[in-house]
């Protein structure tokens, strides 16, 4: 079956890099998708919906949704959408809204513990649903912003892995689209006439303001040399350990032995 149009095709391409790279998707797997509703987990349904008709692997998809008690979440046309396509969906109903109101203090940053919460009943459900596999929508705009803040705000070098083993190795969660710019998911998207449907989070679009500064500073320095966000994305597959300065990465010699040694030449 050809793909649909160029855009397809080259997310198709990057996917399949991904999975081939980060060995995300193997035959046999059974793929849950977080599906949001938002644009880019309906890009990773989608663009997962084609390759699994192509590829030459076997896997299947089931798509899950955390419903987060909002009352106008519109989990219906997520439903009806998934149905339309033969896509099959589940949707889990929660009280995460609920408890975030009774968590969190005012002002206080909503989106980790939503995060953590969201990933404990995606857990639950990926023992539920039988997968071998829990497929994430961050894309390649997702893990540079993610490197800068916590580069510039915490103090560490670090992204996100495009596959990562759960602590209790219970779990695998994949980013297939770790390739694929943010503006690449929302035009496969639109032209694949999937509607965006909103968290209905009162959070939702506010992001923290650390990250709207750098979404601008990428933003700006991509359209002065374009290639920057590639460039970043390759410094995470091309690191230098001894170039760094953390020490458990290069750990110094025994300070005691290498005087005497320099003292008593054979030592
Ligand atoms: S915007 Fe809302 S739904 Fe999204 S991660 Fe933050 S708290 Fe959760």
């Amino acid at each position: 079956m050809p793909y649909r149009t160029p855009l397809e095709t080259r997310l198709a391409k990057k996917v399949a890099r991904a999975s081939i790279e980060h060995r995300l998707i193997e035959d046999g797997d059974r793929v849950m998708v977080g599906l949001s509703g938002g644009k880019d987990s309906w890009a990773l349904l989608q663009i997962l919906d084609v390759l699994q008709k192509r590829a030459p692997i076997a896997f299947t998809l089931v798509a899950v949704t955390v419903d987060s008690g909002y009352k106008a979440f519109k989990h219906d046309l997520i439903r009806r959408t998934c149905e339309a396509h033969g896509w099959e969906v589940r949707i889990e109903h929660t009280n995460i809204g609920g408890v975030m109101d009774d968590l969190l203090e005012a002002n206080a940053t909503p989106c980790s513990l939503c995060a953590r919460l969201r990933r404990g009943v995606l857990y639950r459900m990926a023992d539920e649903v039988g997968a071998t596999k829990i497929a994430l929508g961050h894309h390649l705009d997702d893990f540079v912003e993610t490197l800068l803040l916590n580069l510039f705000f915490g103090g560490s070098l670090k992204a996100m892995p495009a596959r990562l083993v759960s602590d209790d190795g219970k779990h695998v969660v994949i980013r297939p689209l770790v390739f694929v710019t943010e503006q690449e998911a929302l035009e496969y998207t639109l032209e694949s006439e999937l509607t965006v449907v909103g968290c209905c989070c009162p959070a939702c679009g506010d992001l923290g303001l650390q990250r709207q500064r750098l979404k601008r500073l990428i933003g700006d320095l991509e359209r002065e040399h374009p290639g920057v966000k590639s460039s970043m994305l390759t410094a995470l597959q091309n690191v230098h350990p001894r170039r760094l300065l953390d020490r458990r990465l290069n750990p110094l010699p025994d300070l005691a032995r290498s005087l005497a040694t320099a003292a008593v030449p054979g030592a």
